[in-house]
């Protein structure tokens, strides 16, 4: 693990279940839920358990789980948001756009003449979060 990890930041916090989250997928190694400011309806953040600052200091078997699940999650939010795409975003450094210091895909749903929502900007409304993550849940079977 990178030196720099910070232990309290907060996917840190939500592993432990000391921060709350809307979770529509887990197995031992990753788990994946709502984003709180989703850019598009169906936003889902999927991150591995053990800790790593982002791509380029993680463990490679938490790497291949992390994609592992991104690969079965994907394509239940297409299905679930009815999604004519899915764009897969992973943000490294402050630099590339980066805001929380643990290793996670955005798994962001697309359709056209939709405009993406600001990254990291808004924060929706819990119960709407829920919803989604029922159809999302229910795509996963
Ligand atoms: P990054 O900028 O690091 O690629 O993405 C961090 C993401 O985490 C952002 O999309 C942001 O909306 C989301 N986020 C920030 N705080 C929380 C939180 O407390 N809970 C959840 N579920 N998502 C969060």
């Amino acid at each position: 693990m990178n030196e720099s990890y910070d232990r309290d930041n907060i996917f840190a916090k939500i592993l432990r279940g000391e921060l709350p989250c809307i979770k529509v997928y887990e197995d031992d190694l990753t788990l994946a839920f709502m984003d709180v400011m989703p850019q598009s309806d169906g936003h889902t953040l999927v991150i591995p358990k053990n800790p790593s600052v982002n791509m380029l200091d993680i463990a490679p078997a938490d790497a291949a789980a992390l994609i592992k699940t991104v690969h079965v999650v994907a394509p239940a939010v297409k299905q679930a948001m009815q999604a004519e795409g899915i764009q897969i975003v992973q943000l490294n450094g402050p630099t590339a756009g980066q805001t929380v210091f643990h290793t996670h895909f955005h798994i962001i749903p697309r359709n056209e003449g939709l405009e993406m929502r600001f990254h990291a900007k808004e924060m929706e409304d819990p119960a709407v979060l829920e919803r989604h993550a029922g159809k999302i849940r229910a795509a996963l079977g």
